[in-house]
C-alpha cells in the first residue's frame, strides 16, 4: 500500500496541479469506497488550498454490481431529479469537480447490455447541461485514478501484489515517483502546450491516416485549435483536466471523416470490453462496426443518439511516451489513451475552436463541432502508424512515422 507520505503527494498533485483549487472554491469529488485513505488526503489538501466546503460522492463496484443485475428494468430510465439538481447546482456555483476513477474493466460482465444502454441514456440526457459547464471549460474539472482491487488484479493477473503494482504504475504515470512532481508538471505542461500551438499555427486542412487496417482522412474545421496539457477556465483560471495527460487534442469536422480505422487496444465502456474492433465512416458517419469482442456493447455505443455515430475528437500521442514505454495494459482509457493516438466517439470540445465557448449550439454545429451525450476515447496508434498532414495548398508533409513525431 502507499505510504501517507505518496497519497499526500498525490493528493496535492490532483489540488494544486490538476483541479488548481482556489480560495473560497467548493470541491466535488466522486471516488470508490476502496480509496477512502486517498479522499481524506485530498479533502485535507483541498481546505489547505482554501477550499470553503469539500462533498464526496462515494461509489461502490460491489453495489452497483448488484443494482445492475437486481433492480428492475426501469430503474435504468431514471435518473433522480436530486441528483441531477446536485451537479447542476454545484456546476453553477463554479465548484471545481475530481473524479477518481478505479473502475473493474469487466464491472458488468454478463449484464444485459440493454440495461447499462438505457442507463447510460437517461444519465447522459439527465446530465447534457452540467456536460455544457465541463466541455467549455466553465468549471475546472480533474480526472485521475487509484486502484482498486479488482482493477488491479485485472492489469497483473495472478500477482498478489497487484494493488501495490498498479499503485506504482499510477504513480510512474503521473510522475508521483519523482522528488518534485510539481516541477516536473510545470515542465511537461509545458512542452504539450508548445506541442499544442505549434500544430495549430499549421492549419492543417486535413490529416490522412494509414496503419495496419487503417485507411483513413480526416478534415479539421477552419478555426481548430490544438489543445495539450492545462489550459485556462472561462474565468481565465489554469488547469489540468486529466492526470496523467500525454495528449494534444483538437476536433474532426463532423461530416469530414472518410475510410476505416481500426482500435489498437481495447476499451473498456461502461463495465465490459469492447476489444479489435473497425469503424467505417462515410462523410463522418460510423456506417459499419465490427468487433470481435464486445459487439453489444459496441452497437449500443454508436446508437445512444445520432451524434454517437460522429467523432469528437482527434489526439495525437507518441509511441514513445512513459505510459506506452511502461507496456502496461491498464484497461482504462485514462491511461491507455495517453499511450496511443487516438479518436473519441460523440461529442467534441467546443475549447478546440477559436471562441468555441462562447458560441451557441448552432454555430457550433455549423463550424462541424459533433454533439452528443457521449464521449468515449478509443486508442488506434500504434508503432506502424504514419499520420500525414496537408496544408492549405494541398501538400502533404510528415505529422507522425512509425507511430512518433516526424515534426
Ligand atoms: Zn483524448
Ligand atoms: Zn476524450
Amino acid at each position: 500500500m502507499p505510504t501517507q507520505e505518496q497519497l499526500k503527494k498525490y493528493a496535492e498533485l490532483a489540488v494544486r496541479t490538476g483541479i488548481n483549487l482556489q480560495p473560497g472554491q467548493q470541491l466535488e469529488i466522486r471516488a470508490g469506497i476502496d480509496n477512502a485513505p486517498l479522499v481524506r488526503e485530498v479533502t485535507k489538501v483541498a481546505y489547505e488550498a482554501g477550499a470553503s466546503n469539500v462533498y464526496v460522492q462515494w461509489s461502490d463496484d460491489e453495489m452497483t454490481k448488484i443494482r445492475f443485475h437486481h433492480a428492475p428494468d426501469e430503474a435504468f430510465d431514471k435518473f433522480p431529479d436530486w441528483l441531477r439538481e446536485r451537479f447542476d447546482q454545484l456546476a453553477a456555483e463554479k465548484t471545481a469537480f475530481l473524479s477518481i476513477v478505479s473502475e473493474d474493466p469487466d464491472l458488468l460482465n454478463g449484464v444485459d447490455s440493454s440495461r447499462i444502454a438505457r442507463s447510460n441514456k437517461s444519465a447522459g440526457l439527465a446530465l447534457a447541461n452540467w456536460r455544457k459547464y465541463v466541455m467549455s471549460d466553465n468549471v475546472s474539472w480533474c480526472v485521475t485514478a487509484a486502484p482498486s482491487e479488482s482493477w488491479a488484479k485485472k492489469v497483473f493477473p495472478g500477482a498478489e501484489n497487484a494493488v501495490d503494482l498498479l499503485w506504482d504504475a499510477i504513480f510512474k504515470a503521473t510522475r508521483i515517483d519523482l522528488t518534485d512532481p510539481v516541477s516536473a508538471w510545470v515542465e511537461h505542461d509545458k512542452n504539450l502546450r508548445e506541442k499544442a500551438s505549434f500544430l495549430t499555427s499549421k492549419k492543417y486542412k486535413k490529416l490522412h491516416y494509414s496503419a495496419p487496417g487503417t485507411e483513413m482522412t480526416i478534415e479539421l474545421p477552419e478555426r481548430h485549435l490544438w489543445i495539450g496539457g492545462g489550459g485556462p477556465n472561462t474565468d481565465g483560471v489554469d488547469f489540468i483536466a486529466n492526470l496523467p495527460t500525454e495528449e494534444v487534442f483538437t476536433l474532426p469536422k463532423k461530416d469530414g471523416v472518410n475510410g476505416h480505422v481500426s482500435s489498437t487496444k481495447p476499451l473498456s465502456y461502461s463495465g465490459n470490453l469492447i476489444d479489435e474492433f473497425t469503424l467505417w465512416f462515410e462523410n463522418g458517419k460510423i456506417v459499419k462496426a465490427e468487433a470481435k469482442t464486445g459487439q453489444k456493447a459496441l452497437d449500443e455505443l454508436i446508437s445512444l443518439d445520432e451524434g454517437a455515430r460522429y467523432l469528437g475528437e482527434v489526439a495525437l500521442v507518441p509511441h514513445h511516451s512513459p505510459i506506452s514505454d511502461s507496456g502496461i495494459l491498464f484497461y482504462n482509457t485514462l491511461f491507455d489513451e495517453n499511450a496511443s493516438c487516438h479518436l473519441a466517439i460523440g461529442r467534441a470540445y467546443s475549447t478546440c475552436l477559436e471562441n468555441g465557448p462562447k458560441l451557441s449550439a448552432e454555430e457550433l454545429a455549423e463550424q462541424g463541432a459533433n454533439d452528443s451525450m457521449t464521449h468515449v476515447d478509443f486508442m488506434i496508434g500504434s508503432e506502424k502508424m504514419n499520420i500525414d498532414g496537408e496544408l492549405e495548398d494541398g501538400t502533404r508533409e510528415a505529422v507522425m512515422r512509425d507511430g512518433n513525431w516526424a515534426i
